[in-house]
């Protein structure tokens, strides 16, 4: 019985990629450099998987920045801009297009499908010459091959790839990008041959597109890419890879009949109704069928008895040998090694199983089937899922009672928002054109070292509450020198948004090395909820009642969502998503209430990653919007119509969700803006009725670029042509923790200049 594993995060376990790769852009090192930590992260991740023992191992899933971008590369579809001039594509071409260049901005990045990993947009139009331009897949593979392994080629799908593009500047928006299918699918087939001349007997297409609602010339699609590659003619068995959710009933038909292809991979964990539908519709006999009972996207262990229950019957149904162990999607949505865990206990530790474990769980998943059970490997797998089942660290009964309460009603302010502002106003008596900020300011060297040295007790509780009122100080004082309307207090405490929660909450873990790629070599080291989540005692107060009292302005109180900290955390995986978050939103509420009890006047509530957590499949949509909604008014519910709750979010595309934002009830949202306006005025443009406060963004907080009065003005005036109605509120996009302060004093001076310019005006 062969083992499969989609792909394997490349960073390595000590991120040695990522520090390869910033000390080869800031110039400290040379190409050749990079190239040779490059070099031994992949060797040594193939080595690990022969001796784990799985025999079908990805190659070309290493990537110096981001798989699509490779791809970009691979059909030379350079955008013009950065002068590509033919041949092979160098460092400084992928560079360029991932990062910009002195000269040029870098290439649009976006989420990949509902993860928190960024790729690279590919911009297309019928002008374009595709070249091959990029040999990687061909090179990486040999290069195994060297070391005496035989690997499968992992390259993104022609339609997935094209379906991820977006039309290229001058190109119109409605531009039907599968259109370009003709002229990419030549360079697809010339790789599988150069493969297959390299000796590949796999070549792995991954087509994660298959999981969304395809319309029908999408679907269409799909059959003539993959009868043109044709695995016959090629004589190179080829798979189709599809993860992150199950597969549409007409989807499945379809693929399943397309003559061209030898196997599809199912993702079994996210893809909840895929064994339903294999079972229904059953399997073709001429394919075989990847089986992902390994789940790529979360950190624990797999519970073995289940899953060889799950391949045992879908082995009933397609047969002995027709039926491959593999790993619900690439690993590189997991942390890499459970082994450089030396902070986590025994138990947890027993629990878990990162991409080093789940390699050896395929491998004794495998083996099992095929009738070489490792009993004791099983044994200790089973009691460790029974220990976790059983442990009272993981539950709280008093939090489940609460939180089990809380589905059978309702929960919103009594008091309609309109009236609530009213109320406010009375007691806060801001001027037109309130102005404030998201939360955190620049966090320095120093701030960091004050933070650091303070967990390792290398300065005292004492010592550290100074340094941190000092800063607070400083923060308060520009604020009123600026004169802001409403202050905070800075964040000088917070590492992260979630991290600083999360520390504090019961029901949380925290890893040293579980690091998963963001983007480029930007990483993220998720919390992990193992347990019920509850809060032994105010997290907040303290700072916030400190900040309060250095300032007769009001001093906004910062919390964290439930969705947010649900979003952006490894979550439980034995109850609901919705569960975990009900739990979470219990304990902001108790926050909120504290808060509002020590005098603070106006709370935010940050959910920047409400939208994150929209399902792929638009059916779905309706009912996480719902308890995420519903989430977030939990923690605000209790307060008095004079509190005003804030929330604030980091995207502007919300469109297409503005009636659950209005449906969060908050007095007032904060929003990304400033780099795209025309598309949130155009949503209140066509009547949608927003009653409550809107703050959108004025200044671009990723950019170093100080914007000037006239261009704040300008905009605010554009914002209240449409928002006549509203309190519009005058902020920054997002915290302004990344920013130096000579770039956040210029420009919050820019915006508070616009704001009066135009208040005299009104
Ligand atoms: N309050 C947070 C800050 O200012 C919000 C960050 C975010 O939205 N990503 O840093
Ligand atoms: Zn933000």
């Amino acid at each position: 019985m062969a083992s499969h594993v989609v792909g394997y995060p490349r960073m390595g376990p000590k991120r040695e990629l990522k520090f390869a790769l910033e000390s080869f852009w800031d110039g400290k090192t040379s190409a050749a450099d990079l190239e040779v930590v490059a070099k031994e992260l992949r060797a040594s991740i193939w080595k690990q998987m022969v001796a784990a023992g799985v025999k079908l191992i990805p190659s070309n899933t290493f990537s110096y920045y981001d798989q699509v971008l490779d791809t970009t590369a691979m059909l030379g579809a350079v955008p013009p801009r950065y002068g590509f001039a033919g041949g092979e594509i160098g460092f400084d071409t992928y560079f360029s297009m991932a990062r910009g260049n002195a000269t040029l901005p870098a290439m649009e990045m976006t989420k990949w499908f509902d993860t928190n990993y960024h790729y690279i947009v590919p911009e297309l139009g019928p002008e374009i010459k595709f070249a091959y331009s990029s040999h990687k897949a061909v090179a990486e593979y040999k290069e195994a091959k060297e070391l005496g392994i035989d690997t499968v080629p992992v390259i993104v799908g022609p339609v997935s790839y094209l379906l991820l593009s977006k039309p290229a500047k001058g190109v119109a928006k409605t531009f039907n990008l599968l259109t370009l299918l003709d002229s990419i699918l030549p360079i697809y087939k010339q790789v599988v041959s150069e493969l297959e001349a390299a000796g590949a007997t796999w070549v792995q297409f991954d087509e994660p597109s298959l999981v969304m609602d395809l319309e029908v010339h999408q679907l269409e699609a799909f059959s003539k890419a993959y009868s043109y590659l044709e695995a016959s003619s090629l004589g190179v068995n080829l798979l189709v890879e599809t993860y992150f959710a199950d597969i549409p009933v007409e989807t499945y038909k379809t693929i399943t009949g397309l003559k061209g292809i030898s196997a599809i991979g199912f993702d079994l964990i996210r893809g909840t109704k895929n064994l339903e539908l294999i079972k229904e519709i059953g399997f073709p006999a001429d394919k075989i069928l990847f089986a992902g009972v390994v789940d790529g996207r979360n950190i624990w262990a797999n519970d073995l008895a289940a899953s060889l229950t799950v391949l045992e019957s879908l082995e009933s149904i397609v047969g002995k040998d027709k039926l491959v162990v593999s790993t619900s999607c690439s690993l590189l949505h997991t942390a890499v090694d459970l082994e450089n865990e030396t902070k986590l206990d025994n138990e947890i530790k027993s629990w878990l199983a990162f991409a080093a474990q789940k390699l050896i769980e395929v491998d004794a998943l495998a083996k099992a089937l095929a009738g070489q059970k490792d009993e004791a490997f099983f044994a200790a797998n089973a009691s460790a899922q029974a220990s976790r089942r059983a442990s009272p660290r993981v539950t709280n009964e008093a939090v489940q009672k609460a939180a089990a309460a809380l589905k059978t009603s309702d929960h919103r302010r009594a008091t309609p928002v309109n009236i609530r502002l009213e109320q406010q106003q009375k007691k806060l008596n801001l001027p037109i054109l309130p102005t404030t900020t998201i939360g955190s300011f620049p966090q320095t060297v120093e701030l960091r070292r004050v933070r650091r040295e303070f967990k390792i007790n290398k300065i005292s509780e004492e010592e550290y509450v100074s340094c941190i009122k000092e800063e607070i100080a400083k923060v308060v004082k520009l604020q009123e020198d600026l004169d802001i309307d409403v202050l905070v207090h800075g964040e000088p405490e917070r590492n992260d948004m979630v991290e600083y929660f999360g520390e504090q909450l019961q029901g949380f873990a925290f890893t040293v090395n579980g690091w998963v790629q963001s983007y480029g070599s930007r990483c993220v080291k998720p919390p992990v909820i193992y347990g019920d989540v509850s809060r032994p005692k105010p997290m907040t107060v303290f700072w916030s009642k400190m900040a309060q009292s250095m300032t007769a302005r009001p001093m906004k109180g910062m919390l964290t969502g439930p969705v947010t900290i649900l979003n952006w955390s490894f979550v439980r995986n034995d109850q609901p998503r919705s569960e975990t978050c009900m739990q979470i939103a219990l304990a902001i509420k108790d926050e909120v209430e504290d808060l509002e009890a020590g005098g603070i006047q106006v709370i935010q509530i940050d959910e920047a990653a409400l939208r994150e957590g929209l399902p792929l499949r638009k059916a779905e949509h309706a009912y996480y919007l719902d308890w995420a909604v519903h989430g977030f008014r939990i923690t605000n519910c209790g307060v008095q119509d004079t509190t005003q709750i804030h929330t604030h979010m980091c995207y502007s595309n919300f469109n297409d969700i503005i009636h659950s934002i209005i449906d969060m009830d908050a007095d007032v949202i904060t929003i990304e803006n400033s780099r795209s306006d025309e598309k949130l005025l155009s949503v209140f443009r066509e009547g949608v009725k927003y009653g409550a406060g809107i703050g959108p963004g004025v200044y671009d907080i990723h950019s170093p670029r100080i914007p000037s009065v006239e261009e704040i003005a300008d905009r605010i005036s554009k914002m209240l042509a449409v928002l006549e109605t509203n309190i519009l509120l005058v902020n920054p996009d997002c915290g302004l923790k990344t920013r130096k302060y000579t770039e956040v004093i210029p420009a919050l001076t820019n915006v508070i200049a616009a704001a009066k310019l135009l208040r005299a005006q009104l």
